[in-house]
């Protein structure tokens, strides 16, 4: 059985003065070794005893991990360090990426969101991190700096599994980068916690949509899924039957059963595997319907 842990454990702080040399730091060390941004998820897991690091390595103000830009042309970019606060309250991101400061609102609570980053949400591929869903549908893509210099990688092939991502020794994300999104958008995260703030969701439901000329029935729609799965789900099935048909309610709610059949979820602490799939069924036809009026009345 594992003993609860006084308080944390001790560790190195390290603050390296460039991105390489954080990198080689952390591969040299890799398995004992972690970059550390708001650390709301590493001093939890290290106090558990769950993570044993012996040196947290922090990369905040390193290259542009500080940066939070728009451009119309090149789209958001979110530096590694900036808060969830920072992005929330960005008149760029209210404007145009309402979803993801919807999705980062959802998350625990301001004080919280005061240390917490979208990137480290990213990096800590729980399946329940409320704001994987947004930056998926959204097309992010992280920006990684490696022993071999700088790469991107598309969050779609990102997670392996609970707490697995496509991160090699030495990697470090400095951004994560959001395309620039249509004219009209509408989105919508729903979130079914055991409480209203502050918990992690039994399910969480990101839908996305947009009108699209070159489609039969004129709006593209992206859905994912979070906690039903080891990695946050997209749902192709159901995205292909809202392209094809014309959307009326009948298509939303055909859609909706196909987001419900999409997993095979399991029984957990926080419910039941049939409850599960039943509040997926139920939040992805609300929030469809939500992202369609909103659709609707732009057209
Ligand atoms: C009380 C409480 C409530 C919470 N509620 C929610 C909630 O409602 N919804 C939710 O989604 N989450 C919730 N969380 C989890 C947590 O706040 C988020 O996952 C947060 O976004 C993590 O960001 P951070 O900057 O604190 O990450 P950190 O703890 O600093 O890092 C998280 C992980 O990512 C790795 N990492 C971080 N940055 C990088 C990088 N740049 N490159 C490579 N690897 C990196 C770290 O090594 C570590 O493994 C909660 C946590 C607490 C303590």
């Amino acid at each position: 059985m594992q003993m609860a842990h006084p308080g944390l454990p001790e560790f190195d702080y390290i603050r390296p003065g460039s991105l390489m040399e954080a990198s080689q730091f952390l591969a040299e060390h890799a398995g004992e070794a972690r970059v550390v941004l708001g650390g709301t998820d590493t001093f939890v897991r290290m106090r558990d005893g769950a993570w044993k690091a012996k040196y947290l390595v922090d990369i905040k103000g390193l290259g542009e991990t500080n940066t939070l830009q728009y451009s119309p042309a090149e789209g958001l970019v979110i530096g590694a360090a900036v808060t969830m606060n920072r992005v929330i309250t960005s008149p760029d991101v209210q404007n145009c990426y309402p979803l993801l400061a919807e999705a980062a609102h959802s998350v625990a609570s301001y004080q919280l969101r005061n240390r917490a980053t979208i990137v480290g949400n990213i990096c800590n591929a729980s399946p329940a991190g409320d704001t994987t869903g947004a930056c998926i549908v959204l097309g992010g893509v992280l920006r990684v700096h490696g022993l071999d210099g700088f790469r991107t990688e598309p969050l779609d092939t990102f997670f392996k599994g609970p707490g697995k991502t496509g991160l090699r020794p030495g990697d470090i994300v400095t951004a994560i980068q959001i395309p620039p999104s249509p004219d009209f958008t509408a989105g919508k995260y729903m979130k079914l916690g055991r409480n209203a703030i502050g918990d992690l969701s039994i399910v969480g439901v990101t839908v996305y949509g947009y009108p699209d000329t070159t489609v039969p029935s004129g709006f593209r729609f992206k859905i994912a899924l979070a906690s039903v799965a080891p990695v946050p789900l997209v749902v192709p099935q159901a995205e292909a039957i809202l392209v094809e048909k014309p959307v009326t309610e009948a298509t939303l709610e055909e859609a909706a059963q196909a987001a419900r059949v999409a997993f095979t979820p399991i029984d957990d602490v926080r419910c039941g595997a049939r409850y599960r799939k039943q509040m997926v069924r139920n939040l992805t036809h609300t929030a469809l319907q939500a992202v369609w009026q909103q659709l609707s009345k732009k057209g």
